[in-house]
């Protein structure tokens, strides 16, 4: 699905803006991220696109209807965030299924279709004999692959990930980039990666948006941002990295 961010503003405590009319479209089946400095604005940006806060001001737009007010429930996005960590108490496969099991009326699957289709996230995550175990007895990296499986169980209209490798060692971060980028191709799900890491975004993204201040400085495929930076920020950043 194609989202529209249209001149978007918010501030804390009538402080001053932490986003600043920012406007920005994802197109269907991209995977867009949003690079910048530590309090540049991608959370509170990812936040509001989740429905987790609301805007001063400005636009959200998916596929042409306005969702700027509907509430996070009736998203129907999948989310990978620092704060929602797999449920410890509970095995692989109802983690991965909790998000069926919520959904409302005709949304929510019959419980043959929902152990069907924990099966098929099992298998498109290559973990498929590791239904049964408890969070605790997986790898980082396999923890990781089933919040990923969490998110797109419900097929998800927008996947949002929040530093989704921020907690994992550096050779694990290196080898998952990869696989969160065929996930999200296979699934061909818009995704939206918050990241301070230039290497990372520029990896497995298609376009990067490069944020300081709470604007947008520059959004372009990472070949465009290497090859002509509109900034001396923009080189600087990227260059730093
Ligand atoms: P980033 O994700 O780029 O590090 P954030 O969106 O987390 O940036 O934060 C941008 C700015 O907004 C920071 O100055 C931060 O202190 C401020 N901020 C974020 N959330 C809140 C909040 N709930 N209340 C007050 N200030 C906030």
């Amino acid at each position: 699905m194609t989202l529209e961010i249209d001149r978007i503003t918010k501030s804390f405590d009538g402080d001053a803006a932490v986003l600043n009319e920012v406007s920005l479209t994802v197109k269907d089946g991209e995977f867009l991220a949003l690079l910048g400095p530590s309090g540049s604005g991608k959370t509170t940006l990812l936040n509001l696109i989740a429905g987790l806060t609301k805007p001063d001001g400005g636009t959200l737009r998916l596929d042409g209807d306005d969702i700027t007010t509907r509430p996070a429930g009736a998203r129907r996005f999948g989310m990978v965030f620092q704060s929602y960590a797999l449920f410890r108490h509970m095995t692989v496969a109802d983690n991965i299924g909790f998000g069926l099991r919520v959904l409302k009326g005709k949304d929510r699957p019959t419980k043959p279709a929902r152990r069907a289709r924990v099966a098929e996230l099992l298998d498109l995550i290559e973990m498929p004999d590791l239904g049964d175990r408890y969070p605790a007895q997986l790898s980082g990296g396999q923890q990781q692959r089933v919040a990923m499986a969490r998110a797109l169980a419900i097929s998800p209209r927008l996947l949002l990930l929040d530093e989704p490798f921020s907690a994992l060692d550096a050779q694990v971060r290196r080898n998952l980039r990869g696989s969160v980028r065929d996930l999200q191709q296979k699934v061909g799900v818009t995704a939206i990666l918050v990241t301070h890491d230039q290497a990372e975004a520029f990896e497995i993204a298609d376009r990067v948006a490069v944020m300081n201040g709470g604007i947008i400085e520059q959004v372009g495929t990472p070949a465009d941002l290497a090859e002509r930076p509109s900034s001396d920020f923009v080189r600087d950043f990227i260059g730093a990295a």
